[in-house]
Order: structure tokens, then C-alpha cells, then sequence
């Protein structure tokens, strides 16, 4: 970067879609730390003082200003970063409107000093309300350090609207923490009130290592590396497995060309690829960071640029979707045009997601300036909230394959029973098209349910099936300490476990369900399936897991045939569940195949 700044053109400004706000301590951290990343920092330090609420002051060892540059800096629109309009289109830094400084200097004070390596004699510079108060030679190493403070106090009504310091300091760390996630590279340190250290991540070559060392270690061995290439767009990152979920979409990570993106569309062919194997409403943990020539996409439609538009929305989608659900196990099959696909998990229904996640990309809705000149961007206000995850798939008239349904809409009542095919799969059918039951998924499911009514109903205690003699099991300290602590969500599944002196437990009672089964083997199986990730997990998350993991050991096992009174009695319990279209794990519980189904295959349509 040549360091010399220019004040745009008004030609030029009109151009760029504007309204960069700063409306809380975390814009500003975010402008000051790109500004920093894009002098060339190796080493950023950040300290904030109640919660950037008081102050901010970001320290960059990057190139610094020239003197004469340094007022310019404070003038909007005022940059170095690019000179004509096309070079939005090559522009690879986070800054290139010139507004951040002038936005932050006309809301606060604003005290800098800055040297570059080729001037001996540094500058310091004051600011108060975009006045520029003293202008002077400074002592100071190479870089810049910009102290912010006195915020909002121009602008009194802004200070209203601010949370608490804490959760105003809990924005800052999400913005570093997302440019910490894609700068392995860069050394930075945050502090918060007097000094106190709130983060401290060393520079790494390895991106993995850097993710855990920002995320903590339980990410570390979730992650599954996934990269890929279409049409000129490279995919590279890390992803959790599918059974490692969180309750909302904070851990989604997702970059453009190193730039932070809350977009729908990425969103979305994340939450696809893990569509069949994670719960609704639960969300992946992933870093992602999608390489793509600058000119093909638009990173000028959202003033806080964290939407951006592509070229080609449909290649990056299935980019995404497909190389995740390939590294996860989703096999999701290639997205032809027009045609239902390879043998991958229903094309139909991942077609069908495509076109859904297109539809909303284009929706005009707002008056930002498009570079492909397409009919409107997306709502400028709020990012577009995530995807769901639906529980059924669309109408058969979209979906000409398989689909898989909601219990919901089926009474077994109403259905003939055919059989059994492959010692699992139980096939249903009417006048109007077939249903078929995973058995295992759907009793897991059942059971998951009872547990949890059960639970809820008896206020947490519920009783199991006492055992004559009660079994003592000793165990590693690790897993001993997680089972006593696990103990009250245990009881609520009809399990009494207690400690019994060093690292063994004694079992008294197990789940009605299982009460054929072995305590020991439980206690073993129930600690498999509740990996380490899952131990720091808040109650109500672990109780789900372990509610899951009870459900899965008593339900009837795939590859066992099931006598006709046993398949009355799960259609009944089918019956009286509520909504469910998986089970407990994510998996479709049924699939139906329509009369219009048939009809297509055997091509009377
Ligand atoms: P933009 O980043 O969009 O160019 P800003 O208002 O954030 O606009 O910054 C204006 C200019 O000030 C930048 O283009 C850059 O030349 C200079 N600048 C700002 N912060 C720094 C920094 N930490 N180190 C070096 N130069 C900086
Ligand atoms: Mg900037």
C-alpha cells in the first residue's frame, strides 16, 4: 500500500453504497483493527475500558501514516486504499471508503500517534468533535496507536442505546475474535478495565491450531478439515462434526476472501449439508473462508459489509453444501441441472433447497448499489436471519422423488402394514402411495419423547427400575467426576447413580426401558456417546444428550425382526407422538413414497 491518501471524488462516492454507522464500541474496534490489518500488522493490541464503553485504543505495528497524510485521514471519504471505481472490484483490504476515521472522529476524541519505518520523527494528533486540535512531532515506535474516548458524547441519544459495559465488551471480543479466526498470522492481545487481559492469541502458522487457540480446545477435536474447488471459487476450513451442535449459529463462521460475511445464502448451504444429520434448530460450528476472484463478487452492497453478492450464487452453493456434506457423511450428490441426481440423499429435496436459497438472494429490498447490476440487494438493516432447518420436505408437486414426512400428518391407523424389508425398514402403505419406517430411529425417537415427558411430569424424579443388587462400577476419574455431576438429569431418566467413594459409582436404579439390560454396559455406553466436547455442555444441552444417548440403547436394534403385536405397539406410540420428523440424532425417522411418486417411476407421468 503506498500510504498516500486521496480524498475521492464525489463521481466516485456516490457510487459506493454508504452509511458506514458507528453505533456501538464494536464498530469501532472493528474499523480500527481492519485499519490496523490492512497497514500490515503483525501485532494488534486492543484495550478497552468499560467494555469500550469509556475508551478504545487499538495499537498496530504496521506502517504508519506520513505526517502530511494524517489530517486526510479524518476526512471523509478520505483513503489510500483505492483511487478509481474498478478498484472495488480488486480491492483486497477490509477499508477502501475513507469513512471509518471520519465517522469516529465526529462522535468522540480521538488522539493519535503514528510513525512510519522512514521518518525518524513520529506525529500526534488530537481530535475532538472532527476538529482537529494539535497537530505535533511524537516519540513513537513504528505504527500507529489510536486512542477513542468521550464516545457518543456529541451525540447523547447514541449513548442510550448502548447495553451494559459487559455486554458492550462482549460485542468487542465477537468482532476480534472473527478477525482473529482468519489472521493466524497476527499476534493479538485484548485487555479489558485496568489492564485486565481478556484475550491473548499468539501468531500460528496453522490455521486449525489458530481456531482452537480463539474458540478453545473442545473445538479442537471436532474439527474436520473441508476444501474445494468450482468454477474458479476455492472452499478451505475446518467443520465440526455432526454431532458436535450448538443451540444457535454464534460458531458459524464464514469469509469471503478473508472478509467476515453474514450472509443467507452461505448460511444457508452450510445448514444443508447438515441437514439430515443434525436436530432442527441446532447449528454446526464452522470456519469457512471461500477464496474468489475479487471482480466476482460484490463486497459493495452492505455498508457494514458483511453481505456480499456473487457472480455466480448457484456454483458457490453447491460448492458449499456438497464439499461439507461429503467431509461430514451427508453424500449428497452433485446438483444437476434439471435432472433428480446420482444416488445421493434426495436430490429433490436438495434441489429444492437450492432454488429456496436463491429465491430469497434475489429478493429486492433494499437501495444499495449493485456491481452486476441484478434488481436489488438484500435488507441492509438486520443480516437475513439463518435458515431453519424445516422439518419436511416440500410438496410433492416440487418434489418428484422421495421425500421424507412429518409424523404428524400420518395416522397408522389408517395404513395396511406390508412388512419387513431388510430386518429394519417397515413398509406401509394405502390406496394413496407407501410409508417406510426406519424402526431404530423411530423407537429412539419414542423413548427420547417419554424421557422427556416423563421428566417433565414428575418435576425430575421419575422412577426406574430398581436393581436387586446394585452395581458398582469404577471408572476414570474424568468420567466419574462428569456422571456425579450429570446426576440429577440422570435420575430424571429413572437412573440413581451416586458416588461411592473414590472414582466409583453405584448404580441403584435404570431407565423402565432398561431394565433388561446391564447397568455396567450402560454406564459404558452412555459414556461413549457423551464425547468430551458434550461434558462441558450447560444442563439442559447434556440432558438432551444423555436423554438421547439412553433412548438409542433401548431402542429395538436394526437387523431384529419385530413381531406383529411389537410393530401395533410402536405405531401406536408413533401415533401419540408429537411433531417428529428424525430422530433424537437427526436422522428421518420415515419416508413416504406418494401415489404421484410411483407414478413418475414407473413413468405414467
Ligand atoms: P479506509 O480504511 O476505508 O481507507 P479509514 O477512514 O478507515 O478509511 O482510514 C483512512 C485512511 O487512513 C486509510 O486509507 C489509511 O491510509 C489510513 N489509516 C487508517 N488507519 C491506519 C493504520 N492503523 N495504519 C496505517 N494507516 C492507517
Ligand atoms: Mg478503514
Amino acid at each position: 500500500m503506498s500510504g498516500k491518501i486521496v480524498v475521492l471524488p464525489e463521481t466516485l462516492t456516490h457510487r459506493i453504497a454508504a452509511g458506514e454507522v458507528v453505533e456501538r464500541p464494536a464498530s469501532i474496534v472493528k474499523e480500527l483493527v481492519e485499519n490496523a490489518l490492512d497497514a500490515g500488522a503483525t501485532e494488534i493490541a486492543v484495550e478497552l475500558e468499560k467494555g469500550g464503553c469509556q475508551s478504545i485504543r487499538v495499537t498496530d505495528n504496521g506502517e504508519g501514516i506520513d505526517r502530511q497524510d494524517v489530517p486526510l485521514a479524518f476526512a471523509r471519504y478520505a483513503t489510500s486504499k483505492i483511487g478509481v471505481f474498478e478498484d472495488i472490484y480488486r480491492v483486497r483490504s477490509f477499508g477502501f471508503r475513507g469513512e471509518a476515521l471520519a465517522s469516529i472522529a465526529s462522535i468522540s476524541r480521538v488522539e493519535m500517534t503514528t510513525r512510519r519505518a522512514s521518518t525518524p520523527a513520529g506525529t500526534r494528533v488530537v481530535i475532538e468533535a472532527g476538529e482537529v486540535k494539535e497537530l505535533s512531532d511524537a516519540g513513537c515506535p513504528v505504527g500507529t496507536s489510536i486512542l477513542v474516548s468521550r464516545i457518543f458524547e456529541t451525540v447523547p441519544v447514541r449513548r442510550k442505546f448502548l447495553k451494559s459495559d459487559t455486554t458492550e465488551q462482549g460485542y468487542c471480543l465477537d468482532v476480534i475474535t472473527r478477525l482473529a479466526l482468519a489472521q493466524p498470522e497476527v499476534k493479538l492481545r485484548v485487555t479489558g478495565s485496568r489492564g485486565r487481559p481478556l484475550m491473548n492469541i499468539p501468531a500460528v502458522k496453522d490455521p486449525a491450531e489458530r481456531i482452537s487457540l480463539t474458540l478453545g480446545q473442545d473445538f479442537r477435536h471436532q474439527l474436520i478439515p473441508a476444501a474445494g474447488e468450482r468454477a474458479g471459487v476455492k472452499l478451505g476450513g475446518f467443520v465440526s462434526r455432526p454431532e458436535f451442535t450448538r443451540s444457535n449459529a454464534s460458531q458459524m463462521y464464514v469469509y469471503v476472501n478473508g472478509r467476515f460475511v453474514k450472509d443467507y445464502l452461505l448460511n444457508h448451504a452450510v445448514m444443508t449439508a447438515y441437514r439430515r444429520l443434525i436436530e432442527p434448530r441446532r447449528y454446526p460450528s464452522v470456519v469457512l473462508n471461500l477464496e474468489i476472484v475479487p471482480g466476482d463478487v460484490d463486497v459493495n452492497v452492505h455498508p457494514a459489509k458483511m453481505e456480499v453478492r456473487f457472480r455466480d450464487p448457484r456454483a458457490v452453493y453447491a460448492l458449499i453444501a456438497e464439499t461439507l456434506g461429503n467431509v461430514i457423511g451427508a453424500g449428497l450428490g452433485p446438483l444437476a441441472e434439471g435432472s433428480a441426481g446420482p444416488s445421493g440423499i434426495e436430490p429433490a429435496a436438495y434441489a429444492a433447497r437450492v432454488e429456496e436459497a436463491l429465491k430469497r438472494y434475489r429478493v429486492p429490498s433494499g437501495s444499495g448499489k449493485l456491481l452486476f447490476g441484478g434488481s436489488g440487494v438484500a435488507n441492509r438493516e438486520a443480516p437475513a436471519p439463518l435458515p431453519q432447518l424445516p422439518r419436511e420436505a416440500p410438496a410433492a408437486s416440487q418434489a418428484p422423488a422421495e421425500r421424507h414426512v412429518s409424523a404428524e400428518r400420518i395416522s397408522f391407523a389408517d395404513l395396511a402394514y406390508i412388512g419387513q424389508v431388510a430386518g429394519t425398514y417397515l413398509v406401509f402403505a394405502d390406496a394413496e402411495g407407501m410409508l417406510i419406517v426406519d424402526q431404530h430411529a423411530a423407537h429412539e425417537r419414542i423413548l427420547f419423547e417419554k424421557l422427556r415427558c416423563q421428566a417433565a411430569e414428575t418435576d425430575g424424579r421419575s422412577l426406574g427400575q430398581r436393581l436387586l443388587l446394585p452395581e458398582v462400577v469404577s471408572l476414570p476419574p474424568g468420567d466419574c467426576a462428569f456422571l456425579t455431576e450429570s446426576a440429577p438429569i440422570l435420575e430424571e431418566a429413572g437412573m440413581e447413580v451416586e458416588p461411592f467413594g473414590g472414582d466409583s459409582l453405584v448404580v441403584k436404579t435404570v431407565p423402565v426401558f432398561l431394565s433388561h439390560s446391564e447397568a455396567r454396559q450402560l454406564i459404558i455406553d452412555l459414556l461413549a456417546d457423551c464425547a468430551e466436547a458434550d461434558r462441558g455442555l450447560p444442563l439442559v444441552e447434556r440432558r438432551e444428550k444423555i436423554f438421547t444417548a439412553l433412548a438409542c440403547r433401548g431402542a429395538v436394534k436394526a437387523n431384529r425382526s419385530l413381531t406383529g403385536a411389537e410393530v401395533a405397539g410402536l405405531c401406536r406410540d408413533l401415533d401419540a407422538l408429537p411433531h417428529a420428523a428424525t430422530c433424537p440424532h437427526g436422522r428421518p425417522l420415515m419416508v413416504s413414497i406418494s401415489r404421484f411418486e410411483l407414478e413418475k417411476m414407473f413413468k405414467r407421468r
